[in-house]
Parts: C-alpha cells; structure tokens; sequence
C-alpha cells in the first residue's frame, strides 16, 4: 500500500506506536496519534511528533478521529475490544498492529517467535546463529526493538528474527514469516485473554498466513502448542526433550540431533554438556533454535559454536553473584507461575524462593509439588504476598518479607553453603516497580551490595 497522502491513526505511543507513527509519517501518510493518558504524561514525546508534523490526540480518543482514517494502527497494549475500535471496525475500516504494518514493508525473510516464555532466549540465540553463520540478520520485535525500525535496512537477502506476543499476533492480518515457531503455551495473561483457549488462538496466529512452503516449528511436549499442527497449512518441525521426532530436533543420549526430513538419518548438533544455560526449559529453547537455524540453512557446526558461546539474556536465570557458598540468581523475567516452576525445576534443592509481585490471576498451588520437594523457604513480597501464602500454606515454610530488599536480607540468613537463593517472582512488576527489569536491577544491585558487607556465618 502507498502511504502517500493516507490518514493513518496510531493508537497508543508506546515504543513502537512512535515509531509506526514516525515511520508512517516518513511514507508521506497524514498521521495522527491518540492515547488514552494526559498530554503531560506524553510530554516527553509530543514535541518529536509535532515537528515531524504529526498530530496528537491526548487524554482520552475521539470518536470523530477515529472514523476520519484510511487506516488504523493499534499499539499491543492497546486492548481491541476498545470501544471506539469496535464501532470503526464494524464500519469496515482496516485496524492492525504495528508487526502487520511492519511486516508488510519489510524485505527479505522472517523467522518469527513465539510462546508463553522463552520467546527472548531463543530470539537472541537464532539472532547469534544466523550472524555467526554471516547471514544479514535483524533481530526485532517485543523483545524491545519496533518492527518497523529494522524495514530500512532489510534487503531482500535478510532474515528478520522476531519474537512476537499474543498481543501482537492478535492484530495480525497477512503476516507471513518463512518460519513461525511456537515455543509453548501455558496460563498467562488471561487477565486480557479471557481464557487459554482464546490465548492459544492469538498465538496460532503465527501460521495463518503460512502455506506448504513455510515451516512450522512446534513443541511436542506441550499439548496446547503441539495441538496447533492440526490447524496449519505449513510443513510442522518438531522438538522435543523427552522422545525422538519424525522431523526436527531431539535429545539422545546426552546429544542433540536433528532430522533433516521423515526417514532421514539423525545428525548430531552438539553435546548437552556444551549448553551453558541452566534448566531444562532452555534445552528446549536451543532446540527450538537449532530448528529455525537449519531450516534457514546454518550448518551444525555454526549452530554448536554458537550455542556454546551464548550467555543468559539479562533477568532470564541469571548467575549474580556468590556470598558465603550461596549462589544468587536473578529470574526476574519469571512473571508467570510456569516460568517460576521451570527456574525451581533447574536446581535440584536448597533453594530459597522470592514469590511475589502484582497477580495475575494466577494459581500458585501448581507450586506445591516442586515447593516441596526442592525448595527450602518462600520469602513473599508485594501485593500477591497474602494470596500466594494461602495457596502454599503447610507446604514449605514461609517468611512474609513485604519488600525485595527485606527478602534478600531473610533469604541470606537462612541460606547455608551450596543453597541458591533465588528471584522467580511468578508475578508482574508493577505494584513494587516499574518493570521487570527494574526489578531485577535493583536485586542484583542489593545482592552486591550484600556480598560487600555480608559477615559470613560460622558454620
Ligand atoms: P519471554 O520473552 O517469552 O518472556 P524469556 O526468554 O524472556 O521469554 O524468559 C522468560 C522467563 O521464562 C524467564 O524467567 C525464563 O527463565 C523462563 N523461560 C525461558 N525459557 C522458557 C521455556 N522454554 N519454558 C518455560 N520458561 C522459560
């Protein structure tokens, strides 16, 4: 579509509404911006806009500038079901988001990512893969880089990798990646989904476009997301870490292999021993890794390299520092209960857990097995303290900490050599801080802060 002369609204200015809306205006649409918050919480934005000629709507959405449009854009965090997209909808006016706008005038490939967790993992690892593989690579999407800023340096020879959210999915319309994978689907946002079965059929949404020369890469361990190959029209690719597969990527005796095709001979890719992630949930997102690579044509040789040479993604399982043989690790990307039980689940035992945070809806009694039996006390904090205490109640001992900081300080007290402490929070953010990442920020700094001036107890 030539954008020239078109009116486009942009609804909400997060990081990617400001760069559709600064993207669109650059085609030489009319672009106009409308957010729900006051022109002074946008302040920070709005001059940028302005002079770039760039409309702005503030404080609330108008009827009448919706219905003036050629073409809506919808930010992810924007909910479809708001009112005034309802009424434009039925009167037929097209309404995306910014991964379909982008999507459509992006060159080259996509391998596009999704699940309910892992997404930024294995995002970053196919990224490393493919450049390391000296492919010309883009790496984008919700893992913090808009979509439409990779469009002016695609060419029709690059892979765009991106890791893409329900919320994103949802809005989609033609999007079409050459590989789509889904990682898994387990609860999470139902606070916006409704139910999981709504959840899964946005994140399906990866495969409606894709036909029979696409590929399909699904989990074979985890019902919802193995489910999806019934529905899609491309070729499935499987992995899995518990059973050999007719094609794709699987483990065997300590290695990991792949097959090519049905029938084909397994190739080896590279030796468990040389992943340098922790838990098994990360097996699975090298897996899954290791399919999009080949099916993008990276030899085993480039993929073992660079799995062996990746890091944990910042707050993903990651090592922070030990204090007096304790080992403390930071997983404040754990917003969710299936997270948290995959972080418990990589170390054996001795671990003393920070639960808590803004719920979300959330059944923490899924838990008790694993507080059971690896988990030697639960240190609570925020908003979700109390209802997470009553749902773990007799199973583990607990300590009400309230705050991060007062959690660290109960958890190093308790701990004893060769024990973990460890941040996998189950639940957002937002009541105690402004992010996850802020979160995890602020452990990592009172950890060392700790390690400072900790006095090691006389064991
Ligand atoms: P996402 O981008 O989907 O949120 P991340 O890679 O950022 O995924 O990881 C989010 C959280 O989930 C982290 O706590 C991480 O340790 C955990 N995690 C990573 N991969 C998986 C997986 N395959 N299954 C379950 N949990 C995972």
């Amino acid at each position: 579509m030539d954008l020239k002369g078109k009116k486009v609204l942009v609804v909400g200015l997060g990081k990617s509404g400001l760069a559709a809306a600064l993207f669109l205006r650059k085609r030489g649409a009319q672009v106009t911006v409308s957010d729900m918050r006051s022109a002074e919480a946008l302040a920070r934005d709005i001059p940028a806009l302005l002079e770039e000629g760039i409309m702005v709507e503030a404080g609330g959405h108008g009827l009448l500038t919706f219905r003036r449009q050629d073409l809506i854009v919808v930010s992810p965090g924007v909910p479809l079901d708001t009112p005034e997209l309802v009424q434009v909808k039925k009167l037929g006016l097209p309404v995306i988001g910014e991964l379909e706008l982008a999507a459509r005038y992006l060159r080259g490939q996509m391998i596009a990512i999704t699940g309910s967790n892992g997404k930024t993992t294995t995002t970053t690892l196919v990224g490393e893969i493919l450049m390391a593989d000296c492919l010309p690579t883009l790496v984008g999407g919700n893992i913090g880089v808009p979509v439409v800023s990779l469009i002016d340096e695609s060419t029709d020879g690059s892979w765009s990798v991106l890791e893409v959210s329900s919320f994103q999915l949802e809005s989609t319309i033609d999007f079409h990646p050459r590989i789509a994978l889904i990682l898994n689907i387990t609860p999470d946002h139902l606070d916006r989904h409704g139910d999981l079965e709504h959840y899964a059929r946005a994140k399906e949404r990866i495969f409606a476009a894709q036909d029979a020369n696409d590929f399909l890469v699904l989990n074979a361990d985890n019902a919802l997301a193995a489910d999806a190959a019934g529905r899609a029209a491309s070729q499935v690719v499987w992995f899995s870490i518990e059973q050999a597969v007719e094609r794709g990527a699987w483990v065997e005796n300590g290695q990991v292999l792949y097959r090519a095709a049905k029938g084909a001979a397994p190739q080896p890719v590279l030796p468990l021993g040389e992943i340098p992630l922790k838990g098994a949930h990360n097996i699975e997102n090298v897996l899954a890794a290791v399919c999009a690579a080949r099916l993008a044509g990276v030899g085993a040789a480039t993929i073992r390299a660079s799995v062996k040479n990746f890091h944990a993604v910042e707050h993903r399982l990651e090592f922070v520092a030990n204090i007096c043989g304790v080992d403390y690790y930071n997983d404040s990307k754990a917003t969710n209960v299936d997270a948290a039980a995959k972080a418990i689940s990589a170390f054996p035992r001795g671990i003393h857990l920070i639960l808590g945070g803004k719920d979300k809806n959330s059944d923490y009694s899924e838990l008790n097995q694993l507080l059971k039996e690896r988990v030697r006390a639960v240190y609570t904090i925020g908003a979700a303290a109390e209802k997470i205490e009553s749902q773990i109640r007799g199973v583990v001992s607990i300590h009400s900490s309230g705050t991060l900081e007062k959690a660290i300080h109960d958890a190093a007290n308790a701990a004893r050599p060769g024990e973990v402490v460890l941040l996998a929070p189950a639940c957002a953010s937002f009541d105690q801080f402004e992010n996850y990442e802020q979160r995890g920020i602020i452990f990592k700094n009172l950890v060392q802060e700790l390690k400072e001036h900790f006095i090691c107890p006389v064991t």
